[in-house]
């Protein structure tokens, strides 16, 4: 688990219902405005049309879009006729079109390529459009009707799926604050957008000081360890801002940076962690202040609504159901990594050892920024292999067609075709037309692989399209990396990590793309975090399965198979060091439970944000010094601005479903079109039609099992777990 890529921040999934709509009820905008969201793009798969948006086309799509929405709901909440599923459920789900294709062209964009004008519209538009959604939720005409249709339900006949969404409706405004008294609705009002304020102010300050934090290198020397490539990007980015004759080396999102593993220079490595780990904590780009309010206020939140916290708050509406239930799980967890990583630290120690007396030279003690440059010496001595060798039959065309798309032909049936026609927002994006087994075309997938200083860091899929029978869309989706661009003329080369990626975010583009469902806010990953992952996580598995490793790793200059013994311990190699990955991941985890598991009370000043942070880590009994948290809190964006708030225990949840059908597919004949297709049947068509709880209960025939997830991280010994 090296990665945890975000599903993009979906500042929209909880309003998802209420921003799809039907233009023939809108009002539209005046025909002397032209923009290019005003109606449905006329592109093949309704592709937005990158070549005419502007940015300066947002701001008044936004307001137009909301404009549209306001009236659409207003005509719902005074409508004449009694409450009926067709006239207030379907009515709301057809409402806000333009504002659901202005939204999610600016998310993405902002996400993949943004600029300072977009930022600019995101900082003025967050607070307005959580007001707008407000308006909608604490409508109290609006409520009364849903309550009227919701209160009658057992006598409607709906099917299951209708049935589905109104309690889905229901639910959301209930959680949304409906049912509260005027004077409090007020207060609510205030804190959300306060807090879409703070929380867009939270990922605005990350994102700079990544930026600013870069480590500037003066003497080549120091970058010894580094690939030729790397240094000459370093080389680039450096200059790119002026400093010629200079190295920059560029800062990713987590508090570990992956040159750690390769750099030699003990002190560059101390310099780099620390320009790390200081990131947002103090100077211009302070997060502490923005953190400690926005815990607070969401604490206050919570209370008003009638939860103990946010946590319990926000577990309500996820698989996991409570904070007890998420604990539980983190602990269990915590006590088996911790003692691994313990035995791996002491184990990279005997390696600084053992090199200092071959060498001559003191030993020294273990920190942090060595960990990843001993683990990487440890496991090529153990493992007899180096990222390097493994890398030129990684090449990333050939990854994706001959192991993505082959895995997605063998199971479901899928081809892809590459279309050059289509206008994209970046000369990098590939995209690709789906079609299913029997030519039926299904889906458009857009591919931005690359990395770039518009880009946030990570990887991530979203939508551009939901796929919906109610509005005879089908799917676009997005999958975004970050992998270094190749020279001109050289291919891209992946290492093993950033193979799972891929197939990873392929994974949730497939529960995008295999939707087939009436109601878009039903759709594909339109489900709660905790089990969104679940799809990912699992279509990791095709990456390291033999039949479909031997169909696309091969040399890139050579067109030699890997072979199958360096093949092997690379895979071996993968559970070597899961100590530490886990317990990284549970203090991040544990992090997010402890600020989001507080009363409005217990919510520490800003200059005590860091202690607060420590205090948990120190309770939880995961206070590794050599360990640190995945994420320290001021450049946590996943839980402050992420979607991912008291949801980051999400990742493993997810996981123990996705090992649990990856026994389940070797049990049954691994891949095959039978396998394939029943899972499609079962899980990824049918996005949140139902609750994820029963839904996987129906697909795997019995509750989740954490043993899978425990062997294949090497935790437990095979056959000890249940
Ligand atoms: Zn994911």
């Amino acid at each position: 688990m090296h990665k945890l890529p975000a599903l993009t921040a979906f500042l929209l999934t909880m309003a998802a219902p209420l921003w799809a709509a039907d233009p023939a009820s809108a009002p539209g905008t005046p025909p002397d405005a032209p923009n290019p969201f005003s109606a449905p793009s006329a592109l093949p798969y309704a592709l937005p049309p990158f070549d005419t948006i502007k940015d300066a086309d947002f701001a008044p799509a936004f307001e137009a879009g909301m404009a549209e929405q306001r009236a659409q709901v207003d005509s719902i909440a005074r409508s004449p006729q009694p409450a009926s599923f067709e006239n207030t459920l379907v009515a709301l789900e057809r409402s806000g079109r333009m504002l659901d294709r202005v939204s999610k062209v600016f998310f993405n964009l902002n996400a993949s390529n943004t600029d300072p004008e977009i930022q600019k519209i995101q900082t003025l538009m967050a607070p307005r459009l959580a007001a707008h959604q407000d308006e909608i939720w604490l409508n109290p005409d609006l409520f009364a009707r849903i309550e009227a249709v919701f209160q009658r339900r057992g006598d409607l006949a709906l099917d299951p799926e209708s049935a589905q969404l109104l309690q889905r409706y229901h639910l959301t405004f209930v959680r949304a604050g409906a049912r509260l008294a005027e004077p409090e609705k007020t207060r609510l009002r205030q804190l959300n957008q306060r807090i879409a304020e703070l929380a867009t102010r939270f990922e605005q300050n990350a994102r700079k000081a990544s930026n600013d934090g870069g480590v500037v290198v003066d003497d080549k020397a120091a970058l010894d360890g580094l690939s030729a490539e790397q240094i000459g990007a370093a080389e680039q980015a450096a200059s790119a801002r002026g400093l010629e004759g200079k190295w920059l080396i560029a800062l990713e999102n987590t508090t570990i940076q992956p040159v750690l593993e390769q750099l030699k220079s003990r002190a560059l490595r101390e310099r780099i962690y620390r320009a790390s780990i200081a990131r947002a904590d103090g100077g211009p780009t302070d997060n502490t202040p923005a953190i400690a309010e926005l815990v607070k206020l969401r604490a206050d939140r919570a209370r008003l609504l009638g939860y103990r916290n946010h946590a319990a708050y926000a577990l309500e509406d996820e698989g996991a159901a409570t904070t007890e239930a998420v604990n539980k799980m983190l602990a269990a967890l915590a006590k088996a990594a911790v003692g691994q990583a313990r035995g791996e630290a002491a184990e990279l120690q005997a390696t600084i050892d053992a090199q200092a007396r071959a060498t001559g030279a003191p030993t020294f003690k273990l920190q942090p920024w060595d960990w990843a440059y001993y683990a990487q010496i440890t496991r090529k001595a153990r493992f007899e292999f180096d990222e390097a060798d493994v890398k030129p039959y990684f090449e990333m065309d050939r990854v994706l067609h001959d192991g993505v798309f082959f895995a997605a032909h063998e199971l479901y049936g899928l081809t892809l075709k590459e279309r050059a026609d289509l206008p994209r927002y970046h000369p990098d994006v590939r995209i690709f037309e789906v079609f299913d087994a029997d030519g039926t075309p299904l889906a458009l997938l857009l591919a931005d692989l690359y990395a770039r200083e518009s880009k946030k860091g990570g990887a991530w899929m979203d939508v551009f399209v939901d796929q919906s029978r109610l509005q005879d869309s089908k799917p676009v989706v997005i999958i975004n990396l970050n992998v270094p661009k190749p020279s001109e003329g050289l291919p891209a080369l992946l290492t093993f990590d950033e193979t799972t990626t891929l197939f990873h975010e392929f994974g949730h583009a497939l529960h995008g793309m295999l939707s087939s469902v009436t109601y878009p806010s039903l759709a594909g990953t339109n489900t709660p975090p905790d089990f969104v992952e679940y799809p990912s996580q699992f279509n990791e598995m095709w990456a390291r399965e033999p039949i479909v490793l031997a169909h696309f790793a091969r040399h890139y200059q050579t067109g030699q198979p890997l072979p199958r013994a360096l093949m092997d311990r690379v895979l071996a190699a993968q559970k070597f060091g899961q100590g530490y990955a886990t317990t990284e991941y549970l203090a991040a985890a544990v992090l997010d439970q402890s600020w989001h598991q507080i009363g409005p009370d217990q919510a520490p000043p800003a200059p005590k944000v860091m202690a607060f942070e420590k205090a948990a880590l120190q309770r939880a009994q995961i206070d590794l010094p050599m360990v640190p948290p995945r994420y320290h809190s001021p450049y946590f964006m996943h839980i402050f601005n992420g979607g991912y708030d008291a949801g980051y225990y999400a990742y493993t949840w997810s996981e123990v479903l996705a090992r649990d059908t990856e026994q389940w597919f070797h049990q049954h004949g691994g891949l095959n079109r039978a396998n394939g297709d029943f899972y499609r049947a079962k899980i990824l068509s049918r996005g949140r039609t139902e609750e994820p709880e029963p839904l996987f209960e129906k697909f795997y025939g019995q509750p989740p099992q954490i043993g899978p997830l425990l062997e294949h991280r090497g935790l437990v010994a095979p056959g000890k777990s249940g």
